[in-house]
């Protein structure tokens, strides 16, 4: 088993490859094509993904989904909560956290194409069924549908529950940081001690990463204990 990090515009997809490969998230909208390429540049065969799965419905993480599927065909799953944001191609209220995050919301937060979605997870699962040897365990906060994906080797996909450095991963990407977008902070908290109880070693989050668990824990410590 092993996490491909695929480096985009202004976040990271995964490709999560074990007996069958998942794809994590797709990054912003015209990405299709570098994700292509990665997938194929791990030596996935591109008929080995099985699923096409949603840390949350944002549009850097949802933005290519509707061209992908129209070339995978493939089944795309995600957060009941989150559903509407793939359905309707929006991203909900966003809720900077400061002024650079305001920023980057006018930047960023725009629409996406529209898709929809095929599994509504209402409940964590496991993804055995799609071949990998991992589970989905909702971890919400950032939205109130982002989602983490827990591997067996103490790797984790967390998404946006906080992200790496600053400037969007760009600078310091390995240190630990909020998000900017934050929908209930006590949530992600919640979710980061959740994450915490798994004993991960290393999580890889949607901007910047991957990130050490303990350099986690000492970023968030009296807050996530
Ligand atoms: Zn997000
Ligand atoms: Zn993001």
């Amino acid at each position: 088993m092993k996490i491909i990090k695929i480096k985009l515009s202004i976040s990271n997809a995964y490709l999560v490859k074990d007996k069958k490969s998942i794809l994590v998230d797709t990054g912003a909208p015209n990405e299709a094509g570098k994700i292509l390429k990665a997938v194929k540049q791990a030596g996935v065969d591109e008929n080995d993904i099985s699923l096409i799965l949603h840390t949350h419905g944002h549009i850097d993480h949802a933005g290519s989904t509707a061209e992908l599927k129209r070339i995978l065909n493939v089944p795309t799953a995600v957060h009941a909560a989150d559903a509407f944001m793939l359905r309707t191609g929006t991203n909900g209220e966003i809720k900077p956290r400061n002024v650079e995050a305001k920023m980057v919301a006018a930047m960023v937060v725009k629409p996406f194409e529209a898709v929809e979605p095929d599994i509504i997870l209402e409940k964590e699962m496991s993804l055995k069924n799609f071949g990998v040897d991992g589970e989905i365990v909702f971890t919400p906060g950032h939205t109130k549908g982002s989602l983490s994906v827990m591997l067996p080797n103490q790797e984790a996909i967390i998404g946006d529950v906080m992200m790496g450095g600053w400037m969007g991963g760009n600078l310091f990407g390995t240190r630990p940081n909020y998000h900017y977008f934050i929908d209930d902070l006590a949530a992600v908290h919640a979710s980061m001690k959740k994450i915490g109880d798994r004993k991960p070693s290393t999580v890889y989050v949607g901007h910047g990463g991957p990130l050490k668990f303990e350099a986690v824990v000492k970023k968030f410590a009296g807050k996530i204990q």
